[in-house]
């Protein structure tokens, strides 16, 4: 088709709006390049904002490392919605670009009445400033939250692999050994069974990947604290969005809901935000059940039915991909002496920032886009609890405590229990 000068005219203002909207622009302005400007803007934003410092470490440019909570609205709100950034180290560039996104909108209206939002800024902040998954600890913090007390959850599949998983060479003839050590091992026992292996959470080798810790890491014991000072535990409802990245479709952020499928929670989120929720225990999420997640948390310090915890997972690259970046940074950790500032572990901090937040202009304004239907679904739920037209007490629960679900629903469930009821999650 050849357009007149006047339709083209009329192309070329299009182009015009469609590349200086609001959202690139936001998208270009809203992403950190590093911790310490991420934590900065953070703070000028939210000067109020109570610091929880991590003694005696520091990071690369000699910043201090804290987990930052600020409160936004009224104090007394008895509905709020949590946003958390950085759980995951680097994916915190991406959780922080969204936490600046929301709170630049919300400069500019009001919240509703009983609502108000909590954030909370880099939870890992070791691992956000270093470019690690992994906390100073070592370990992953979504695998952090089992009950400490009662046990670890054994995870034999990771025992077997454990020396193959973290080679001592990234190539070589004890590099070949591992891959076929764990070639043979998913043709025994099929790919299912290798996720769960490496990324179920395995609770017994701090100098290994998915390490769920030996007791509750700093970042718990932060977390608890921002909650606690915040009065959470006696609010009426509480909505909790964890941001994370590297699982799934490049630039879709998938809610993945950890809650029981038979739950209270469960059914509220489906709710709120209707059929874009996944659900790890039914199988239709991108991730299936993991031990320690954060949800545990929550569940413990306010129930079923008066919280929500949810993943917003945005998708970068292949597993693959995700799997050579994590175990260069691993191998750095376990045999290359640990330096971050040297140039291979320059090398690989670069590359855990490229996988976990992609420099790339269309990825940044599909997350923010995501982002903000999230936020305008979370905040007209968390109204309607407050008002009292959510009908909270409607939502049925059977007498033995679970909900009725359907026949589909009940089949999948029983197809994601079958194997291993262990997680894929990143
Ligand atoms: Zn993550």
């Amino acid at each position: 088709m050849v357009l007149s000068p006047e339709q083209n005219a009329g192309g070329i203002r299009l182009a015009a709006r469609l590349n200086d909207g609001e959202l690139l622009a936001s998208a270009q302005r809203s992403f950190p390049v590093s911790y310490r400007q991420a934590r900065g803007e953070f703070l000028a934003m939210l000067p109020q904002a109570r610091s929880f410092v991590l003694p005696d470490l520091r990071g690369p440019d000699g910043e201090e490392l804290s987990v930052d909570g600020g409160w936004v609205g009224d104090p007394q709100a008895e509905c709020v919605l949590v946003l958390i950034s950085g759980t995951h180290g680097p994916e915190g560039f991406c959780g922080a670009g969204i936490q600046m996104d929301w709170l630049a909108l919300l400069e500019e209206g009001r919240l509703p009445q009983d609502v108000a939002l909590l954030f909370i800024h880099g939870l890992n902040p070791y691992g956000f400033a270093w470019d690690r998954r992994v906390t100073h600890e070592g370990c992953d913090l979504n695998r952090n939250f089992i009950d400490f007390t009662i046990g670890a959850p054994a995870n034999p599949g990771y025992e077997e692999l454990r020396v193959h998983f973290v080679p001592p060479t990234l190539d070589g003839p004890s590099f070949e050994a591992a891959r076929q050590a764990i070639r043979q091992f998913k043709s025994l026992h099929g790919e299912r069974a290798f996720q769960i292996a490496r990324k179920a959470g395995q609770y017994t080798d701090p100098n290994g990947m998915f390490f769920g810790g030996f007791g509750p890491s700093w970042s718990a014991g932060a977390l608890d604290a921002i909650a606690r000072e915040h009065g959470l535990a006696t609010r009426k409802f509480v909505a909790v969005i964890d941001v994370h990245t590297g699982l799934g479709p490049y630039g879709y952020g998938e809610l993945q809901s950890e809650h029981v499928a038979a739950s209270k929670s469960q059914a509220i989120a489906d709710r709120m935000f209707g059929p874009s929720v996944t659900s790890a225990d039914l199988g239709t999420s991108a991730s299936i059940p993991i031990h320690g997640s954060l949800q545990l948390y929550w569940e413990r310090l306010l129930g079923d039915g008066r919280y929500l915890y949810l993943c917003l997972e945005y998708g970068t690259f292949d597993t693959e991909a995700a799997q050579r970046v994590l175990l260069a940074d691993q191998w750095l950790h376990v045999h290359g002496g640990g330096d971050r500032t040297g140039a291979f572990g320059r090398e690989v901090r670069a590359r855990m920032r490229a996988h976990f937040c992609p420099d790339d202009p269309f990825w940044k304004e599909a997350v923010l886009f995501r982002g903000r239907q999230v936020l305008r679904d979370a905040l007209s739920g968390l109204q309607q609890i407050g008002e009292g037209r959510f009908a909270l007490s409607q939502v049925p629960v059977l007498a033995t405590g679970r909900l009725p679900i359907s026949p589909r629903a009940r089949r999948l469930s029983r197809i994601a229990h079958k194997g291993d009821s262990q997680c894929q999650n990143e």
